[in-house]
């Protein structure tokens, strides 16, 4: 129940470097020294090739959601709902998270968001690593992957009864393409702010009048 402790780990000589870590701020993981493979959680031999001879590394912190549940039920230390996730790191592994500062809703918990570790002192000893969105402002993208090359509204603006949600839509990433210099066969999608094409899609018909029209932006991969 909130309010009560939540239950804390005991490190053994197997973790200890990670709770160690956790301690000074740093989210530690382990690679071989053989294969290269690095990987959570801590044990004393390869995961991969089972080789002994291995080495703490420090993870950057920076992850993305992989999956989560939300709780319902009370449990010591949580006040539900709250989510528990699986992460996946920058450097592959992934671990099991609490997500923090951030609502505990399917809405507000989107998967593969990226996601940083904070951690949270709960005694001298322990201190437990968590996970939050970036802060305004310091969203990142994994490199290489991801870049927002453009971004524009629809070509009319304010309610505009004889186009559909879809078709805005449409409108709205091809004058984004345009803005960014680029064809639709240059990028992989396009994101949109305002009504999801999707929810469009399957509620509508694409037949609302007095559709609002959205804002978009193109994206490449
Ligand atoms: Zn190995």
């Amino acid at each position: 129940m909130a309010g009560e402790m939540r239950p804390l780990p005991v490190p053994t000589p197997e973790t200890k470097h990670f709770w160690d870590g956790t301690r000074a701020g740093e989210l530690r993981l382990q690679r071989c020294d053989d294969c290269r493979h690095t990987y959570f959680p801590p044990r004393p031999f390869c995961s991969k090739c089972a080789s002994r001879k291995v080495s703490i590394v420090r993870s950057s912190g920076r992850a993305r959601r992989f999956s989560y549940v939300i709780h319902h039920r009370p449990a010591p230390g949580f006040t539900p709902p709250y989510a528990i996730s699986v992460v996946e790191l920058e450097e592959g592994p992934r671990m099991m998270s609490n997500i923090v500062g951030c609502p505990q809703t399917p809405e507000a918990l989107v998967l593969d968001m990226p996601l940083e570790v904070t951690f949270e002192r709960q005694t001298d000893a322990i201190t437990l690593p968590s996970s939050s969105p970036p802060a305004a402002g310091e969203a990142y993208m994994r490199p290489g992957t991801v870049a927002v090359v453009g971004a524009a509204e629809t070509t009319d603006l304010g309610v505009i009864p004889n186009l559909s949600q879809i078709q805005l839509h449409a409108d709205a990433a091809l004058n984004a393409l345009k803005d960014a210099g680029l064809k639709p066969s240059d990028i992989d999608g396009v994101a949109t702010a305002g009504e999801a094409p999707t929810t469009v899609a399957s509620t509508s018909a694409s037949r609302r009048p007095g559709s609002t029209a959205p804002r978009s932006v193109a994206v490449r991969s």
